[in-house]
């Protein structure tokens, strides 16, 4: 069952959560349209929906989380810098929020994630918004999506201890990257793209996600 009232409350607390998201410096008119949009209660656990709008992080199934609004958006607003976003790559769904967000702004998305319950638990949620332009699967993302390469912007929302430079493959010619890279202690928000000379990274600040780790779980 529904928190009671939750989608009178859900107005407008979501609209708070625009507004915090503007103070705290989203200016993509685009990006605040579709986290407007997207209704974050329904990627969270019924007993913490009444959080949903929230500017945290919140715990979904199998010790993961689902990303603070805050995150998302920047997040979000840094894949939307590519001039003609139309294929994106996200490693980890976790909730799905995050490639919900994307499949209001882009034409396709394709999300991988490791745990095959929480790709099931999103598979369901996107068909039940009718948000028909996500494809997911369970693998490891390390791996990246080979059969649908190249992608314009790859984000993977979990942190590699190193910048994963093997999927810089399947970027098309003016891709980019978007990863949080490092340990528990200390991690920072890359935007890595290829250069004439290799690799180019630039430093978006420092983040905080679960570890990208190796391998499936059925
Ligand atoms: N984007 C999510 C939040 C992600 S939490 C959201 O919007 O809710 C990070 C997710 O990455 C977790 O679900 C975790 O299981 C997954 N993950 C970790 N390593 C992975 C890998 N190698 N491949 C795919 N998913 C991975």
């Amino acid at each position: 069952m529904n928190a009671p009232g939750i989608g009178m409350t859900s107005q407008r607390t979501r609209q708070r959560m625009i507004d915090r998201l503007r103070q705290g410096g989203i200016t993509n008119e685009q990006v605040l349209q579709a986290m407007n949009e997207v209704p974050r209660h329904v990627f969270v656990d019924e007993a913490l929906a009444h959080r949903a709008y929230e500017d945290t992080a919140l715990p979904i199934k199998f010790s993961q989380t689902i990303s603070q609004p805050y995150i998302v958006a920047r997040m979000t607003a840094e894949v939307m810098t590519h001039p003609h976003p139309e294929k994106i790559l996200e490693l980890g769904t976790g909730s799905g929020y995050q490639a919900a967000i994307l499949s209001r702004l882009v034409p396709q998305v394709f999300s991988i994630e490791r745990i095959d319950k929480l790709t099931r638990i999103a598979r369901r949620r996107f068909i039940n918004l009718g948000y028909q332009n996500i494809r997911c699967k369970t693998d490891d993302g390390y791996l990246g999506w080979p059969s649908e390469a190249p992608f314009d912007v790859i984000i993977i929302t979990a942190a590699p201890p190193e910048p994963p430079l093997d999927l810089l493959d399947q970027l098309a010619p003016d891709g980019f990257m978007i990863v949080p890279v490092g340990g528990k202690a200390r991690q920072t928000l890359q935007k890595i793209s290829v250069g004439q000379k290799g690799p180019v990274f630039e430093d978006l600040g420092d983040v905080i996600f679960v570890p990208l780790l190796e391998g499936v779980e059925r």
